[in-house]
């Protein structure tokens, strides 16, 4: 049996068993047969390609000939991440965005126009938020916020303009897990598509595709890198939609990934399932714990118990519930709480203040000073974002040490 394909005028590409598992996928999909037989992943940095005469070009550009062109659309290292990521994610394709927030604009880009209305929820990243109501707004698409874990409400907002959904979950810092396929059944019914921003699963735990998502959304600069590198982000779906929808955007308008960084990205999909599993156990740990602290009023994770939707949780993400950990430090005021949260963030010496995330290092930070900074308080406080909230992203680091970090600053409350 052949071991790549070579059909005329296509990519010659490695072939892999058909029933092959994620784990196999993850390290060995997306090489293309290159003349030169290199079992590591090549980096093409180049941004254009050479043709053997003037004709070939011409039918390469009028996409008769499979053929790399220009790396603002084409190139091999990039077609290596996606092709890489489409197969972890379940779907047919992928295609490769500078940033996360980059994946959401050719979203928008692709699917919408003005007068098309989207209803998203109300606890999505915060760029996610500013760009659909602000940016976009300016060019007609109006969005309608609602409740993440409320399905009635999402149906409640849908008007006969209605074209896409937009989800996140579990949400940010929050992490708030909505039902990936009752959202999927009501905007089908209403003709509308359902996007997934994957982030903080990554397909390792969670594959939206798989429970009725059409479009998975993400930030390649969190767990897909996983070492806190580069920016990246991707778009998941069906080729036809990449064909008719995606693609001609990203031609006119470039927001592509360097190669450069498609490169760390692949090579991070290497480790992805064993950083999650890892990084979600010590996680849990670390949850637990600071459940049972007295200095601790709440803590937010969906892998306990005490998580309002632990249960879909577990059931949607592989059992486990990721690797961020919020909790809300006692405070009898508000003041009270701001102050408490800064001491034991200035108290770690191992987690480090940032408020990225995905990282192999953990990360701590303080979402209403940092990320939802820019919101007012009636605002933060409707969201459930209080003063004395701390977002951990744990890393691979052991889990005494991290439990020591957060305990010194608890000791000082
Ligand atoms: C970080 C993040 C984004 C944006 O990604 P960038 O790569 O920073 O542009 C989008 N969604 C979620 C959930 C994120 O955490």
């Amino acid at each position: 049996m052949s071991r790549s394909t070579q059909e005329p005028g296509r990519l010659p590409r490695v072939l892999l068993p058909e029933d092959v598992r994620s784990e196999t996928l993850a390290v060995r999909e997306g090489l293309p047969a290159t003349p030169w037989g290199e079992n590591s992943e090549a980096l093409f940095l180049t941004s254009s390609f050479v043709h053997p005469n003037a004709a070939t070009a011409a039918a390469r550009f009028a996409n008769e000939e499979e053929a790399f062109v220009y790396s603002r659309f084409t190139n091999p290292t990039t077609m290596m991440m996606e092709r890489r990521l489409a197969a972890l994610e379940g779907t047919e394709a992928c295609i490769a965005t500078s940033s996360g927030m980059a994946a959401i604009m050719l979203l928008v880009m692709g699917l919408l126009k003005a007068g098309d209305h989207v209803v998203c929820s109300q606890s999505v990243f915060g760029s996610t938020i500013r760009l659909l109501q602000g940016e976009f707004g300016k060019f007609g698409v109006q969005t309608t916020f609602v409740s993440q874990t409320d399905v009635g409400a999402w149906q409640a907002a849908i008007q006969p303009n209605t074209k896409l959904f937009f989800a996140e979950t579990p949400s940010n810092p929050l992490t708030e897990v909505c039902d990936i396929r009752a959202l999927a059944d009501v905007a089908h019914a209403a003709g509308a598509l359902l996007a997934v921003d994957n982030c903080f699963c990554s397909p390792a735990l969670q594959q939206p595709a798989k429970l009725g998502a059409d479009v998975i959304i993400h930030s390649g600069t969190k767990y897909l890198d996983g070492q806190g590198r580069v920016l990246a982000g991707a778009l998941c779906t069906t080729q036809a939609l990449i064909d008719t929808k995606f693609m001609p955007v990203m031609r006119s308008a470039g927001m592509s990934l360097s190669p450069f960084n498609a490169w760390v990205v692949l090579k991070g999909l290497e480790t992805l399932a064993i950083r999650m599993q890892a990084q979600s156990r010590t996680a849990l740990e670390l949850a637990a714990w600071l459940e049972a602290q007295p200095q601790v009023a709440r803590t937010y994770y969906p892998g306990l118990a005490s998580h309002p939707q632990h249960a879909l949780a577990m059931a949607q993400q592989s059992g486990l519930g990721g690797a961020v950990v919020s909790f809300i430090v006692r405070g009898d005021r508000p003041e009270a709480g701001r102050a408490n949260a800064f001491a034991v963030i200035d108290a770690t010496r191992i987690c480090s203040i940032t408020s990225n995330l995905g990282d192999t290092k953990t990360t701590i930070t303080h979402p209403s000073s940092t990320s939802h900074g820019r919101l007012s308080e009636d605002q933060r406080l409707a969201a459930g974002i209080t003063q004395g909230m701390i977002r951990v992203a744990v890393g691979l680091e052991h889990i005494e040490d991290l439990k020591a970090d957060l305990a010194r600053g608890l000791a000082l409350i």
